[in-house]
């Protein structure tokens, strides 16, 4: 099979190190199998994503020399194609509606990012099927108990999380009406027929969640890569609000994207240290 990949930004902010060191690792791979390169633009939280970020991340990857194949796919204008996925893990008993608050699941770990949801909190089997459309309510996916997800990294070999250990049962489609980034992400690779995820390893538990949805749509997983997370000097991930290292900021300060390619090559040493 050829090798696909694809870039994914969200534009909710600037393009930064982080981003320049997991892309231009996508774009090495991609091109050195002789392989495609799709660029998705993850832009379905009406709230975050602005479509000026969306522009500013094409010019940026185009001035890095990080070339794709073919017209941009944005996944705001896909919510009929994630309706038909979120109405075939319905089918199939896979998710259901969560009457939890936010505040309420919150309050289970308030000092973790996210607490694992409580089996004994889900709402029985057979409550989905009053439901036409997602709207309205949270929905989750039923992770099935115990679960093991083991699987080969291209880049860090064999990983390995447990269901309700490592994560439980997680949101496929917001109350706000927005698919949540598991889902879109799941529907999406499929469809566009991605062979390999190329990727930060902040998220190796969502690929775990990930690959239980390919099962659950009795789809093939892609192969997965995931990269170290770039660091700053002093050993901090970078995040979107790490001042000073945008794409932007340094081509502004003079930086030449040959240098740019190479602090970010540095910062995931430093990550490794
Ligand atoms: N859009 C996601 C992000 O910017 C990446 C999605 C993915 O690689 O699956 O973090």
């Amino acid at each position: 099979m050829k090798y696909l990949g694809r870039l994914a930004p969200t534009p909710t902010g600037y393009l930064h190190l982080g981003h320049a060191s997991t892309f231009s690792i996508a774009h090495r791979r991609a091109r050195e199998a002789g392989g495609g390169l799709l660029l998705r633009i993850e832009d379905l939280d009406p709230l975050r994503c602005r479509s000026e970020f969306a522009a500013a991340a094409m010019e940026d990857l185009k001035w890095l020399g990080l070339d794709w194949d073919g017209e941009p796919v944005f996944q705001s204008q896909r919510r009929n194609h994630f309706l038909e996925v979120w109405q075939r893990l319905k089918s199939g008993g896979h998710i259901y509606p969560c009457l939890r608050s936010r505040r309420e699941i919150s309050t289970l770990a308030p000092h973790e990012e996210e607490p694992i949801f409580p089996i004994e909190w889900r709402t029985p089997q057979g409550t989905a099927e009053g439901y036409s459309k997602p709207r309205g309510v949270n929905w989750r996916f039923r992770v099935p108990e115990g679960a093991v997800l083991r699987f080969h990294d291209q880049n860090l070999g064999l990983v390995e999380k447990v269901g309700q250990r490592d994560f439980g049962d997680f949101l496929v489609w917001n109350r706000d009406d927005v698919p949540a980034y598991e889902l879109a992400v799941v529907a999406d690779d499929m469809a566009m027929g991605i062979t390999e995820v190329v990727r930060g390893a902040d998220l190796l538990t969502s690929t775990a969640r990930q690959i239980l949805l390919y099962e659950a749509l009795g789809a093939r997983t892609p192969a997965f890569f995931h990269c170290a997370l770039v660091c700053d000097k002093e050993g901090r991930r970078l995040a979107k609000r790490s001042g000073g290292l945008s794409i932007r900021e340094l081509r502004e300060a003079g930086k030449t994207p040959e240098e740019i390619l190479r602090m970010a090559e540095v910062g995931r040493i430093i990550s490794k240290l």
